[in-house]
């Protein structure tokens, strides 16, 4: 069974961004990049059903400019075979990726695509429903466990409420929740390996895909900041201030 893993590069989780100030977008010039934490986890995912001798071969794709090479490396040394960027330096909005997705799976024929529920950066989550839809694969988003067996899988979702467990015919696209799995630690002689991995790179007009972005953002702003607080002598107090003063009551 071939799996297709999609991972984005995206600002790391840990740095604090700030919105340019003509509002155009944010700040990431000089900033800290790393893989999509949700596309760690599936990567994550797709290297276990590999040990677990279900997956044969994972191939990780990543769509963006020249540097998602690094992240490419990255899924590679957590265990991927082999790696495609498909290299473009415009915006790449999810329909586009979407897009790209769907040819790569015709090109690849993968038996499972797994992408993460959303990119850190946009916040979107629609990626993996869109590719679904393009390429009329069945979908299960979210998912918090997957199991694969007689050319199924059944994945465990997290919904409001509880968990709710589908089956899936093959091939099929899954998109990872937080608590599928905890990533492994990436060593040294598997960052020295996925060196020596193969790599190809093929632009979105080779795939015959128009990626022009069809969303146009107005603005990005930061939330306002908060006022500071007030100290409130006693209970009576603070009930007239939550009726009168903020009207919450
Ligand atoms: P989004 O729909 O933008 O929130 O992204 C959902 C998932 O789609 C991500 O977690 C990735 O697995 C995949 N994805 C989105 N953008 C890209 C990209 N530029 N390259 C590779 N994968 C992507």
């Amino acid at each position: 069974m071939k799996v297709l893993v999609a991972v984005k590069r995206v600002v790391d989780a840990n740095v604090k961004v700030a919105a340019k100030s003509d509002r155009t977008g944010v700040d990431i010039a000089n900033v800290k990049m790393s893989m999509n934490p949700f596309d760690e986890i599936a990567v994550e995912e797709a290297v276990r059903l590999k040990e677990a001798g279900l997956a044969t071969e994972i191939v990780a794709v990543s769509c963006g400019a020249a540097q998602c090479q690094e992240t490419l490396r990255t899924a590679l040394a957590i265990g991927a075979d082999r790696a495609i960027l498909v290299e473009s330096d415009e915006e790449l909005q999810p329909l586009a990726v979407a897009k790209l997705l769907k040819a790569l799976v015709d090109k690849e024929q993968p038996q499972l695509v797994i992408l993460g529920k959303q990119a850190i950066d946009d916040d979107s989550n629609q990626t993996g429903q869109m590719l679904a839809a393009l390429a009329k694969l069945p979908q299960a988003t979210f998912a918090s466990k997957v199991t694969v067996a007689d050319g199924r899988a059944h994945v465990t979702r997290e919904v409001d409420g509880g968990l709710e467990t589908v089956s899936l015919s093959l091939p099929a696209v899954i998109t990872t929740d937080l608590r599928l799995n905890e990533p492994r630690y990436v060593t040294l002689p598997n960052i020295m390996k996925a060196k020596k991995k193969p790599l190809e790179t093929v632009k979105p007009a080779d795939l015959g895909v128009d990626v022009s972005p069809r969303l146009k953002t107005l603005k990005v702003v930061e939330p306002a900041k908060r006022g500071a607080g007030v100290k409130v002598p006693d209970v009576a107090t603070l009930v007239e201030k939550l009726k009168n003063e903020a009207k919450v009551l």
